[in-house]
């Protein structure tokens, strides 16, 4: 059972991350709670981010800013974004789960959390996301995903740049409708920089850098689609879990990322 002891609900950032820091037990309050509400845990203080005006999806100059507590279906039926990346955030959110649970949970705290299983940051991989933390703190996704977290940290907005000249592409495969996804990838152009990214390996979403190389130096056509494809199935390790094997997921991900490839022609 999750047991918050004492709730705050900041009204500036500064006041929320003061608070995060006044006791060893504190946590970020950022998201549905529906990954917070499965575990044990006791939470001395919980800080609300609500208060903080972190819904957002704003077009800015040659990019897009999305509030940390943006919901996946804000995301997915966003006006600006459907016209964006190729409709990409549609086809990343639309089969996760329910509407209902889609409308709770946030960009923000799947982005922050880092999880493995995680549709969402398969594409915020592909688009060469930037995420801003607390103080202005601005980190490349990828980056992110390598280093270790601080203690104390609050996600502000993710920053995507290029929304309306990058075409992109997001696939899936499931082995029901509305389980987790056995594996997913993305993949995106802009100005003639491919990027390639595959996650639920079943580890966290990684770039296969040989293969976007590969597309970098010989553009893209039906028959390079297919050997960066096969490229990004040698290139990346794959493992093991109660959806499939290491060995399934390394043989369908040539399909699955031509597929996407496919899609950016
Ligand atoms: C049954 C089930 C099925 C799911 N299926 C899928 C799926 O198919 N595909 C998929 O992509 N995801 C799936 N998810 C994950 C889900 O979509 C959410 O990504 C995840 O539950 C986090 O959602 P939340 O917004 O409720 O976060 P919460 O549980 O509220 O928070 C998660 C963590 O993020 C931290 N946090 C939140 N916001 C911030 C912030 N701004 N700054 C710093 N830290 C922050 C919190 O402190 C907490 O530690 C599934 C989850 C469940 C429970």
């Amino acid at each position: 059972m999750l047991t918050i002891r004492e709730y705050a609900r900041p009204k500036t950032m500064d006041e929320a991350m003061a608070l995060l820091k006044s006791n060893k037990k504190s946590q970020v309050l950022g998201g549905g709670m529906l990954m917070l509400k499965l575990g044990d845990k006791t939470i001395d203080l919980g800080v609300d981010l609500v208060d903080l005006g972190l819904d957002y999806i704003k077009p800015i100059e040659n990019a897009v800013e999305i509030g940390a507590m943006a919901t996946f279906h804000e995301i997915e039926t966003d006006p600006y974004l459907k016209d964006c990346f190729s409709g990409m955030w549609s086809d990343a959110m639309k089969h996760i789960v329910g509407v209902q649970f889609r409308n709770l949970a946030t960009l923000g705290a799947t982005a922050y959390s880092k999880y493995a299983f995680s549709d969402p940051n398969t594409a915020l991989l592909a688009l060469d996301a930037e995420l801003v933390m607390y103080g202005d703190r601005r980190m490349a996704f990828d980056e992110f995903l390598a280093k270790r977290k601080r203690r104390f940290d609050i996600l502000e907005k993710i920053v995507i740049k290029n929304p309306e000249t990058t075409k992109a592409a997001f696939d899936s495969i499931r082995r029901s409708k509305g389980d987790f996804a056995v594996l997913n990838a993305a993949a995106s152009v802009c100005e003639g920089k491919y990027r390639i990214s595959v996650g639920i390996r079943p580890r966290v979403a990684k770039l296969a850098t040989g293969a976007m190389d590969y597309l970098n130096e010989n553009g893209l056509t039906p028959e390079t689609a297919k050997t960066a494809a096969k490229m990004a199935a040698d290139e990346l390790d794959f493992g093991t879990n109660l959806r499939a094997s290491g060995e399934y997921r390394k043989a369908v991900t040539p399909a699955l990322v031509e597929r996407v490839l496919l899609k950016l022609l």
